[in-house]
């Protein structure tokens, strides 16, 4: 299918416009937010079979997959940020030193203003919708580009948001490189991005002209550390399931349980390649690969079709273990002991995710004393992402920032530190000022800092607070209002 572009001359005034909105304060009330959000939630929940038909069309995802991955996802994040809002909106009152105990001081969460978010096409419901939840609950305004590769998705989207949302706060641009990078040349007041590191240095660049703040959810690989010690069948199960929209993995009995003896027409719920490019990619991978293909490599170009194939023996240095692969191949590389696997991945960038399968909490224990990555899952795959109090993340190569749940709203809220200082105590804070004496730097040393504490007993913590008290109450006497 052929996906209409925005057409490049519009988007200067859609920026401005979203601009004016923000500034005209049209998103700040929650009310404001709460409305957006339950319309969004319309949205999704009165045209979900449109969406399931989109995803199939784009990647032959199935409506379990696309329920358990996308929809039912974006529907609780709505849901659980509706009922949380104000309490996540709410200022934070700050506890303050004695110096500062006439002064109220509290952080004000405000919106930070235009944002963009551009989405991959792997999840390309709950890539681009997860952030954008967040961006509406923080009372921004929002730019939302979709992947162009997820077409069928992409113009579905653009067709549901103005019907839903007000196109004054939100709005869809769709196209590919040239519409992103002429999005890239105007300012944002943060850009979300999820997709691969390459573009991310891109995306990072341009905002580096305007010193805009970024997210980047980066990809790469995410090895699992398999132990000897572990249930082999229950890992291979965990794995492959983990992975079967987009890469595949492991052990050709799991395979056929999940999809019988032939993924291609024996079943309707085994996922295609998004694209010729993507799918000529992985062939040329499993060309170059100096490791054994032990199950499937079958390929069919027509049908973007590619078997899960698992290839054993791979050298480290080998073509399958450069960059994520993408794609229904599971390179297995053998290692002698543990810690080479531990040095291996360390010697690599650092992985969003992190897979150590073990029935040891010494084994588990060594692996995340020793390694970094973005997040961990002990004896499973991805299922963090479904805990919306977890952080999803990178870490460097892998990605800048996380979000889910609160995350989200912090991620588009700017912390505003707030202190109200009443005329009054002028006089209280006149040590601060000219001419300096010891005196006065004895009376700010008392008001505002504290020394190592040797004790940690309360009772004497209690007495050194009166005493500083009662000092107090002697300067503020001494002095004459
Ligand atoms: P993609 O081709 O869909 O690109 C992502 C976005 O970047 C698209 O909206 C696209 O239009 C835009 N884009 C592409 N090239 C550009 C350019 N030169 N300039 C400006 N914008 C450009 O997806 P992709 O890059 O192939 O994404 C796949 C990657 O996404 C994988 O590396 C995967 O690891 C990563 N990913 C990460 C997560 C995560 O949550 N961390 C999730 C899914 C996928």
């Amino acid at each position: 299918m052929t996906l209409i572009h925005t057409n490049i001359d519009e988007l200067p005034q859609i920026v401005q416009e979203l601009r004016k909105s923000f500034r005209s304060n049209l998103t700040e009330p929650l009310s404001y937010r709460k409305k957006q959000l339950r319309n969004f939630y319309r949205m999704i929940d009165e045209n979900e079979q449109a969406i399931y038909d989109a995803l199939y069309k784009d990647l032959h995802k199935q409506k379990h997959e696309a329920f358990v991955g996308e929809i039912g996802w974006v529907k609780q994040e709505t849901l659980d940020t509706i009922s949380n809002l104000k309490s996540w909106a709410e200022p934070d009152y700050v506890k303050v030193n004695v110096g500062h105990m006439l002064n109220k001081c509290h952080v004000r969460k405000e919106p930070v203003g235009i944002v963009l978010i551009i989405g991959t096409w792997n999840y390309p419901i709950n890539l681009l919708f997860m952030p954008f939840i967040g961006a509406i609950a923080a009372g921004c305004t929002v730019i939302l580009k979709p992947s162009e590769l997820s077409a069928h998705t992409a113009t579905l989207i653009s067709e549901l948001f103005p019907k839903y949302l007000d196109p004054n706060a939100y709005r869809i641009v769709s196209g590919g490189v040239v519409e992103t990078t002429a999005l890239l040349k105007h300012r944002f007041d943060h850009i979300f991005y999820t997709g691969s590191g390459k573009v991310g240095k891109i995306i990072m660049s341009a905002a580096a002209e305007h010193l805009t703040p970024v997210t980047l959810e980066l990809g790469g690989k995410s090895p699992a550390i398999i132990s000897n010690d572990v249930d082999i069948p229950i890992s291979a199960k965990r794995i492959l399931w983990a992975v079967q929209d987009a890469f595949i993995k492991e052990a050709p009995k799991v395979i056929e349980q999940f999809y019988g003896p032939d993924p291609q027409s024996g079943t309707s719920d085994y996922s295609r390649i998004i694209n010729k490019n993507h799918f000529d990619r992985l062939q040329n991978l499993l060309n170059q690969t100096k490791g054994k293909i032990v199950y499937g490599g079958n390929f069919d170009r027509d049908d973007l079709y590619i078997s899960p194939t698992i290839v054993a023996d791979v050298p480290k240095d080998d073509k399958l273990m450069e960059d994520e692969i993408f794609g229904p191949i599971l390179p297995i590389v053998v290692v002698e002991n543990l810690d080479e696997a531990i040095e291996y991945v360390n010697s690599r960038d650092i992985p969003l995710a992190l897979y150590p399968f073990s029935k040891s909490d010494k084994t588990v224990k060594h692996i995340l004393d020793n390694t970094r990555s973005g997040g961990v899952v002990i004896n499973d795959c991805l299922m963090h992402f479904t805990v919306k109090d977890l952080p999803f993340g990178g870490q460097g190569p892998s990605g800048i920032g996380s979000y889910h749940g609160k995350r989200s709203f912090n991620t588009f809220s700017h912390e505003r530190a707030v202190m109200t200082t009443p005329f009054a105590l002028e006089k209280l804070v006149k040590s601060r000022y000219p001419p300096y004496t010891e005196f006065n730097v004895k009376i700010l040393s008392l008001l505002f800092f504290s020394k190592p504490s040797k004790t940690r007993n309360v009772a004497f913590k209690g007495v050194v607070g009166a005493a500083i008290l009662l000092l107090i109450t002697y300067v503020i006497k001494k002095m004459k209002y």
